[in-house]
Formats: C-alpha cells, sequence, structure tokens
C-alpha cells in the first residue's frame, strides 16, 4: 500500500467551528455535511478544471463539481469570461434580457420537442412549476413519483426522496403538513405504476442519479410513456442532473422517450442559480401572463446565470460529450474490478456474511458506486441502494480517498461527476488511489 500522510484540516475546521454557530448545521445545504461519512467538512478555497483547494491548501481532484453544475471543470475561462463581461453591464434588471432568449433557444435546439422554457432559478422551482403547470392544464391534482428520485425540497415532492433526504435517514420531512403530500404517489422505480385519470403527471429522473445511479430498466420509460398517455396523464421528466449531461440532448435523446414536460438546472446554469422548466408549447399557454397557472421568480433569467449558461452550452459538443463518457465508462469497468479484488482480499461481507462485491454503473458521464453480496446483479431501485447503504462500507471508503487529494460526494446515495477537465491522467490517478484506499477501508461493518 503507498504510503501517505494525513493532510491537514486546521482552516477548515476552524471556518466549521465558526459556521456552526451563524448556520443551522454549519452548512447551507445537508448534502454538503459529512454527517454520514464522519468527520467535517473541508471548506474551498478555489477550484480550477478538475481539482479544488481546500481552505488548508490541499489539493482535492474533485468529483463534486458542485453535484453536476460545474461540466467544465471549475473556473472554466469561458464562464469566467461571460460572468464577468455580464456583471459589468449589470447583474440584474427585472425588465427582459437578450441572455434570457439566447439561453431559451439554446435549450430547445438540442432538446427535441421542448418547445418553450420558462427560467427560474434552481431545479426545485423547476420542479415545483412544472407540477403546478401540470395540474393547472389537465386540472388534476394527483402526482406520481418515484422512491428515490430527487426532485428538490417543494412540500409535495419531497416524499420519498433520495439525495440527502436518504443519506440522514429521514422518512420525509419533519415540517411538512400531510395535506402536502396527500395527491402525491410514490411508486416503485423501474415499475410502471396503474395510473387513472386522477393523474396530472408522472414526474421521473429518465436516470436516477439521487440514490446512486440507477438506469431506467429496458421498456421502464416507454411503459410511462404510454401508460400517460392512455389516461391523459403528463409525462415529466426531471432533467436537473441529466439534462446536458449525458449528451447534447440529455435523457430524452439518450432513451429515445419523449416527455410532454422537462426540468432543467444544474449544467445550465454553469455554476450560478438557474433552473428551467419546458415542454409542450400548448401545456406552458397555461402559464401566466398567457394562463392561469401562476409563477414568477426576481432573479429569473438572471443575466449573469444566462451568461454562464450559455457559455456552457456553446462550448460543449457531441464530440466532447463522447470522449468523456468513453473515457469514463473505460474507467468505470476497472474500478469495479479493483474494488472487487480489494473487498474480496478485506474480506468484506454483509450482515448475513455474504461476500460484498462494488458495482461501478455508468450513464453517459456518469458515474456510481454500489457495495452488493457477490454474485447478484445490478442494482434496479432505491431498496437496492438502501441495502448498498446499509453494508456501511461507503463511509470508510469515501475517508480514505480523501486523505488520499480525491474527493467523492459525502454520502452513498451521491453519483460521481467527473467534468471535462477529468482527462486520462485524472482517472488513472484516481483507479491507483481507489486500489489502495480500498484495502484501508474498514470492511468489518456489517
Ligand atoms: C439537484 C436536483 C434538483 C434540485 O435542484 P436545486 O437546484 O438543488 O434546487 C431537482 N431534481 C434533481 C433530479 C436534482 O438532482
Amino acid at each position: 500500500m503507498a504510503e501517505h500522510t494525513a493532510p491537514e484540516h486546521t482552516a477548515s475546521e476552524a471556518l466549521f467551528e465558526r459556521a456552526t454557530r451563524v448556520i443551522p448545521g454549519g452548512v447551507n445545504s445537508p448534502v454538503r455535511s459529512f454527517r454520514s461519512v464522519g468527520g467535517h467538512p473541508y471548506f474551498v478555497a478555489r477550484g480550477e478544471g478538475a481539482y479544488v483547494w481546500d481552505a488548508d491548501g490541499n489539493r482535492l481532484l474533485d468529483f463534486v463539481q458542485s453535484y453536476g453544475a460545474s461540466i467544465l471543470g471549475h473556473a472554466h475561462p469561458a464562464v469566467v469570461r461571460a460572468v464577468g463581461e455580464a456583471a459589468a453591464r449589470g447583474t440584474t434588471f427585472g425588465a427582459p434580457t437578450e441572455g434570457e432568449v439566447l439561453l431559451a433557444e439554446a435549450i430547445c435546439a438540442r432538446v427535441a420537442g421542448c418547445e418553450q422554457v420558462r427560467l427560474v432559478s434552481s431545479g426545485t422551482e423547476a420542479a415545483m412549476s412544472a407540477v403546478r403547470v401540470a395540474r393547472g392544464f389537465t386540472g388534476r391534482t394527483r402526482i406520481v413519483k418515484f422512491a428515490g428520485c430527487y426532485h428538490g425540497h417543494s412540500d409535495g415532492l419531497l416524499a420519498g426522496g433520495g439525495s440527502g433526504v436518504a443519506t440522514l435517514g429521514l422518512p420525509d420531512s419533519a415540517g411538512v403538513p400531510a395535506g402536502a403530500v396527500a395527491e402525491t404517489i410514490v411508486a416503485p422505480y423501474n415499475q410502471v405504476p396503474e395510473l387513472d385519470e386522477r393523474v396530472a403527471c408522472v414526474i421521473v429522473e429518465a436516470v436516477a442519479a439521487n440514490m446512486g445511479l440507477v438506469a431506467p430498466a429496458p421498456g421502464f420509460l416507454e411503459g410511462l410513456r404510454s401508460a400517460c398517455d392512455e389516461v391523459g396523464a403528463l409525462l415529466v421528466f426531471d432533467e436537473v442532473i441529466t439534462g446536458f449531461r449525458l449528451g447534447e440532448g440529455g435523457a430524452s435523446t439518450w432513451s429515445g422517450v419523449r416527455p410532454d414536460l422537462w426540468c432543467f438546472g444544474k449544467v445550465i446554469g454553469g455554476g450560478l442559480p438557474v433552473g428551467a422548466f419546458g415542454g409542450r408549447a400548448d401545456v406552458l399557454a397555461s402559464l401566466a401572463p398567457s394562463g392561469p397557472v401562476y409563477q414568477a421568480g426576481t432573479l429569473s433569467g438572471n443575466p449573469l446565470a444566462t451568461a454562464a449558461g450559455l457559455a456552457v452550452l456553446t462550448t460543449l459538443d457531441a464530440g466532447s460529450y463522447a470522449a468523456l463518457s468513453d473515457r469514463v465508462s473505460r474507467f468505470a469497468a476497472e474500478l469495479e474490478q479493483v474494488l472487487t479484488a480489494g473487498l474480496t482480499k478485506g474480506g468484506a461481507v454483509d450482515s448475513r456474511g455474504e461476500p460484498l462485491e462494488a458495482r461501478v454503473p455508468v450513464a453517459g458521464p456518469l458515474f456510481g458506486l454500489f457495495f452488493v453480496p457477490a454474485g447478484t446483479g445490478r442494482v434496479v431501485s432505491y431498496e437496492g441502494a438502501e441495502a448498498s447503504a446499509a453494508t456501511g462500507l461507503y463511509a470508510g471508503f469515501f475517508r480514505s480517498m480523501l486523505d488520499r487529494g480525491v474527493a467523492l460526494a459525502p454520502g452513498p446515495y451521491e453519483v460521481a461527476f467527473p467534468s471535462m477537465a477529468h482527462g486520462e491522467a485524472e482517472l488513472a490517478h484516481t483507479l491507483n488511489v481507489a486500489s489502495d484506499a480500498i484495502l484501508d477501508t474498514d470492511t468489518d461493518v456489517g
């Protein structure tokens, strides 16, 4: 095993201590907390490309990349320039700007069937507003979502959420009245639910990326499309992660299944706060000011955010996605082998004494990490993701990686977001580090 010295964390620890006094739990989003992996978060001082530097000056190879908001890597020159130029012209006006038109055109041009979009400031707003317009358009109240899919933290969509809700082991959330979720049905992922004419919409992560990475089973998305069509419900793809990430056209192009509405976020803001929801023009005609469904935002379509998002979308092309996806899929196959070999060597077993293996699923350039009993197939549901998390292996592996300068997300339900700046060298380094880190991971946790 390669020698490594534990990095210094004095500056981050001091910042965290101050943060806990003035910020609940010390973090502004629970996924950033280290509750499920132990220790305290590192504070980032700056980032460049595939790397961030923490407050103590440690360089980390960063697979978090703002949970997918940075696809070009940190501080990409095109984004920095676009934001700087936009800021110099004024940061927000409360009147329309050309940047909003350009970003909306860029989105609609890339996603077949997405005729119009409205820009908002977060993925949460996008999903919440898509549901509202679906209800307004159909005149129905019920919505169907899937266990382990995360659609932001609005009341009606938190039920059965993945991501931080799952990481913290919360059933859903306190503070959400029963009435707010009374019309939300939670169904198991990868099974087409029975629908009826009370259903306004089915909302789904077309590739689930908030319960680890769970790809749609063959026929699942097609099945949702026809089930919705049969009862006149709308199909909503929450592509806040997959949009402009799986490829230029996102998950609808990737899967060949066309929803009625899309939610976007993360990538389309280039690291600034943006979301968007869009789709069929006849559905979106229900939105104010044309129609009766109200939705608004002071900073919606913000000039800095639209400039950053447009810089990202125009920098990317089909070739860059293909090259990154190719690098990542070769890397993931090797990582799976290296980790499984390490687990076998360390004698890792689950609570029933079954030997454990690693699974490293990929979709486009995204990859996930599960620990499963030897011989089992891929994880297809939230239950599978929970069983993997219950092995308890993730926390130790995370810490071993972080000590060696590779930052994964601090929770077992997140995926990894290699950016365009993660080249062959970074991925090869990650493999080397992982093969050491897994041997150093406490496997006696079941
Ligand atoms: C991150 C995420 C959201 C919420 O976006 P925010 O910008 O964090 O509000 C919604 N849906 C999916 C699929 C996400 O991954």
